[in-house]
């Protein structure tokens, strides 16, 4: 047997329910490879929390009781509440929280049985692509250290691939599992808008805001895609009302006559040489396993830049307006007067990148600029989701590249904030649509950085994803390749 880190979420569970290992002998062996924090990825780890679970765990295993996922390891993105952490947003302003309840994703997989390792670092309220925005520094990336893991959910990403966790949650606004997921050679889904519930994410941009699964493998994610998502109307008044669905029960489907959509946008002047080649050799190989390729158009894609980065800081300032130094976090110590207090403690507590979206928001969203910014993006925002419905009236999924480029190094782009926003170009339509999409790795770029093709579905259409993800990774062995291994 492979060494129990080396193990997959589908393997781990399978070894608990035939008792072969307990899940504290699983839980010890995780956090024994988190001393040191490898790449900087935890925020907060409590062993004694985590044997708690596990021992819980093993009684269940042992009364036959158990859930699906009993006693494997996870790790949260640290935007998901948890009463038995800390969490930060991985901000200032709120070192030292503790929130008295679970988000309903944690609560959800726990009671599928996974044991909780800790939390993990992340761009500042989920604000970033390069996780160089963390209050509590950057995460390097397990491929190469002197590289950004990707954003936000950088934590998430570096944990799985360097096999500190099994998988991990992050959340995606426009881009936030699936970039960091391509960068880190791991594979992750954002479910449709409203799959899985928002209460107890710290929002951000909350019509975009969605959590989702991060793990080795589409197997895997699957399972884990399973135990997050439900409708939670009674908490988020934006969670779906469809039932619960088995993500793992479509996975068995052949590629045969399947219909990828290939939008020329994606493929332009900006798409480095690199990623091209990876991108084109895993749409071969899909062709290979009997998908036919259909050239389509999502003539705005360029649009989705200014239109996020409209959208999403104007509901950020607005999200962001209850960190006020009375309710929540971090309060400054000298003061004048009530308004005094409220700069100062915002001042002291947001990072810069933070203090930017919330300035640009406030200035899209104030009278005299509202129906010359923010209207006009939310028009062009219907008109996005509206490309991508005339595009699925071609094909079943739309394949492409997550990003333009694979991981580029700690600080190339961390003085130019529009650098960085301009790196989102393919994440963020999907995320203004509310449509479900993936990153699943397709090979190694120069350097041997990984390189991740970005699934997009329709509406509710995430088990077909799924489903040729893992077609994909039946065929090839991209998702098994490790970091520090022999490309
Ligand atoms: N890079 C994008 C941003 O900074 C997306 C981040 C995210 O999905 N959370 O807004």
């Amino acid at each position: 047997m492979d060494e129990l880190h080396n193990q997959s979420v589908a393997e781990l569970a399978a070894l608990l329910k035939s008792k072969k290992v307990s899940a504290v002998e699983v839980a010890t062996r995780f956090l024994a490879r988190l001393g040191g924090n490898p790449h900087n990825a935890f925020l907060d780890i409590h062993s004694e929390v985590t044997l708690a679970q596990a021992r819980e765990s093993d009684a269940k295993l042992a009364a036959g009781t158990a859930g699906p996922l009993e006693g494997v390891p996870i790790a949260h993105k640290d935007v998901f509440v948890t009463k038995d952490f800390v969490t930060t947003a991985g901000s200032k302003i709120l070192t030292g929280y503790r929130s008295p309840f679970d988000a309903t994703v944690v609560a959800r997989l726990r009671q599928a049985g996974m044991v909780t390792l800790g939390k993990l670092n992340c761009d500042e309220f989920a604000m970033g692509s390069a996780n160089e925005n963390s209050a509590y520094g950057v995460v390097s990336n397990p491929w190469n250290t002197a590289h950004v893991p990707g954003g936000s959910s950088g934590g998430s990403a570096a944990a799985v691939a360097a096999r500190l966790t099994p998988a991990a949650t992050g959340t995606d606004t426009g881009g936030s599992i699936r970039q960091p997921a391509a960068f880190c050679g791991i594979t992750g889904i954002k479910p449709t808008y409203g799959r899985a519930s928002r209460y107890g994410m710290v929002a951000y941009a909350s019509s975009l805001d969605q959590a989702g699964p991060m793990a080795r493998s589409a197997e895997d994610c699957a399972l884990l895609l399973t135990a997050m998502c439900g409708s939670d109307l009674d908490r988020d008044s934006t969670s779906l009302d469809v039932a619960t669905e088995d993500f793992s029960a479509g996975l068995g489907q052949s590629l045969k006559g399947l219909r990828v959509g290939v939008p020329q946008e994606f493929f332009g002047e900006g798409l480095a040489a690199d990623v091209r080649r990876a991108i084109d050799a895993a749409l071969a190989q899909l062709q290979a396993q009997g998908a036919t390729l259909v050239p389509i158009a999502l003539p705005r894609t360029e649009l989705s830049i200014p239109v996020y980065y409209i959208i999403a800081p104007a509901e950020a300032s607005s999200n962001l307006s209850r960190f006020d130094g009375v309710k929540f976090g971090h309060r400054a110590a000298d003061f004048a007067d009530l308004t005094d207090m409220y700069k100062k403690s915002r001042a002291q507590g947001f990072g810069q990148e933070v203090k930017r979206r919330i300035m640009t928001g406030a200035y899209v969203l104030s009278h005299g600029y509202y129906e010359a910014y923010y209207l006009q993006a939310q028009k062009i925002r219907r008109m996005i989701a509206d490309d991508f419905q005339s595009a699925f009236a071609q094909c079943d999924v739309i394949a492409g590249p997550v990003a333009p480029t694979t991981a580029w190094k700690l600080g190339d782009k961390s003085e130019d904030p529009v650098a960085s926003y301009l790196a989102d170009i393919f994440t963020l339509p999907a995320s203004l649509a509310g449509l479900p999409c993936m990153s699943l790795p397709v090979g190694l770029g120069e350097g041997g950085m990984p390189v991740g093709l970005q699934l997009i579905g329709n509406y509710l259409q995430e088990a077909k994803l799924l489903n040729v993800a893992h077609q994909f990774q039946l065929a090839t062995g991209h998702h098994q390749q490790q970091p520090g291994a022999a490309a």
